[in-house]
C-alpha cells in the first residue's frame, strides 16, 4: 500500500489519459459551472446536480485506480465528511470544489509545522502533516479535490491494504469514533449495492392512493409513541397498511421497542436516521444490514407498542414515522412534516404523469 500510495503522482498521469473524454483534470475542472465556490447554488438546478454526479464519479474513479481502493468506499468517505459539513457549516467550510472532505490548516500541515499553510509536499510530511499531492502537480493543495482526497484516504490507508478489514481499521486510526466507522461502512455498502452516486430520491412512506391522515404534530405531548415530547408525524392509516421506505439507505435497527413496538430504523445517505414504529409486522426480507430503496415496502401499520414484546391495540393504529440526524457525535430529531408533505406531493405529481 505504501509502495502503491508513494507511486501515485506517476499513476495519476497514466489514469487521466483513461478517461473517457481526454481531458486532464484540471480542464475538467474549469468546466465547472461559475458559481462552483457555492456548491448549494448550484447544485439547485437538476440539470447541475447530475453534473456535479457524473464529475465527482470520475474523481473517485480516478483516485480508485490509483489507490486500488473501490470507488465505493471512496465516496461512502466523502459522503460521510459532506453530512458533517453540513451539520456543523461554519466549523466545516468547504474547501474542495467537488468533495466534501474537511481537513483542519494545522492537521494538513502537521501540528508543529511553523507554516499552517505549507504546501510542499516534503516538509508536510517531515511535521507529518496529513496533506499530500494527490495531482502530482507538485503541490499539496488544501482547496484541491484531488489532493483532499488523496490525502485522506492515504492518511487512513498507510499501515494496511485494500481489503474490508483493513479499510475499517483504517476508518477507526483516522476518526477514533465507532460512529464514523459504522457510517461510513453503511454508506459504502449502499453505494456498492446500488452501482451509483445518484440515491436521493424520495418516496411517501404509505401508498399515496391509500387511505391516510396525518398533521403537524411536532412537539406535541398528546402523540403517541414520542419519547419527551412527541419526536415525529403520526400517519393513521387502516392495520395493514404497506409502510414503504422513504430513502435509498440500510436498515441499522429492526425489532421490539417498548413504546416504539415493532420498529425499524433505516440509515440513508444524508446520515438521517428513518424511524418507523408500531408496526404491525416487518416484511420477511428485512434484516439489519437489508439495503432498501424508495417505495420499498419494509412492514405494515399496526398499533404494537406501549408493553411488553406483542403488546398491540392500546391506541389507533397508525405508522410513527421519525426523521434523525447525525452531528457525528450526537443526534437530533427535526419536524419531518414538510419532507412527508414534500414527498408526498412529488409522488402525486409523478402518478399523475403517468396516467
Ligand atoms: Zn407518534
Amino acid at each position: 500500500m505504501k509502495q502503491t500510495i508513494s507511486i501515485a503522482a506517476a499513476v495519476i498521469a497514466a489514469s487521466i489519459t483513461l478517461t473517457t473524454s481526454h481531458q486532464t483534470y484540471a480542464q475538467q475542472q474549469t468546466e465547472l459551472p461559475k458559481s462552483t465556490s457555492k456548491p448549494a447554488a448550484a447544485a439547485n438546478s437538476e440539470m447541475d446536480a447530475d453534473k456535479i454526479l457524473g464529475l465527482r464519479q470520475q474523481l473517485y474513479d480516478r483516485l480508485s485506480i490509483v489507490t486500488d481502493i473501490p470507488w465505493y468506499r471512496i465516496a461512502a468517505i466523502d459522503q460521510y465528511e459532506r453530512t458533517l459539513s453540513k451539520a456543523r457549516p461554519k466549523a466545516r467550510p468547504q474547501l474542495g470544489e467537488l468533495s466534501g472532505i474537511f481537513i483542519e490548516e494545522e492537521l494538513w500541515a502537521g501540528p508543529l509545522n511553523p507554516d499552517s499553510s505549507d504546501t510542499a509536499p516534503a516538509s508536510i510530511q517531515w511535521f507529518n502533516g496529513v496533506g499530500r499531492d494527490g495531482n502530482g502537480d507538485g503541490v499539496a493543495e488544501r482547496t484541491n479535490d484531488f489532493d483532499l482526497l488523496y490525502s485522506v484516504v492515504g492518511r487512513m490507508l498507510q499501515n494496511g491494504g485494500s481489503t474490508e478489514d483493513d479499510f475499517s481499521i483504517g476508518l477507526w486510526e483516522y476518526y477514533h469514533n465507532s460512529r464514523s466507522v459504522q457510517r461510513i461502512q453503511q454508506f459504502a455498502r449502499i453505494y456498492e449495492n446500488f452501482g451509483s452516486l445518484d440515491l436521493f430520491e424520495h418516496a411517501f412512506p404509505v401508498p399515496v392512493g391509500s387511505n391516510y391522515s396525518y398533521r403537524s404534530t411536532w412537539g406535541n405531548a398528546r402523540g403517541w409513541g414520542g419519547r419527551r415530547s412527541h419526536e415525529g408525524t403520526d400517519i393513521f392509516a387502516n392495520h395493514g397498511v404497506p409502510v414503504r421506505s422513504t430513502s435509498y439507505g440500510v436498515i441499522e435497527v429492526k425489532g421490539w421497542n417498548p413504546y416504539g413496538g415493532w420498529r425499524i430504523g433505516i440509515r440513508d445517505l444524508n446520515n438521517y436516521y428513518h424511524y418507523y414504529a408500531h408496526l404491525s409486522g416487518f416484511d420477511k426480507t428485512m434484516e439489519v444490514g437489508t439495503l432498501v430503496k424508495p417505495g420499498q415496502v419494509i412492514g405494515w401499520v399496526g398499533s404494537s407498542g406501549y408493553g411488553k414484546p406483542g403488546t398491540q391495540g392500546k391506541f389507533p393504529p397508525h405508522l410513527h414515522y421519525g426523521v434523525y440526524r447525525d452531528r457525528g457525535l450526537i443526534e437530533w430529531s427535526f419536524d419531518p412534516y414538510p419532507l412527508l408533505k414534500k414527498w408526498e406531493n412529488d409522488e402525486r405529481r409523478r402518478l399523475r404523469a403517468k396516467r
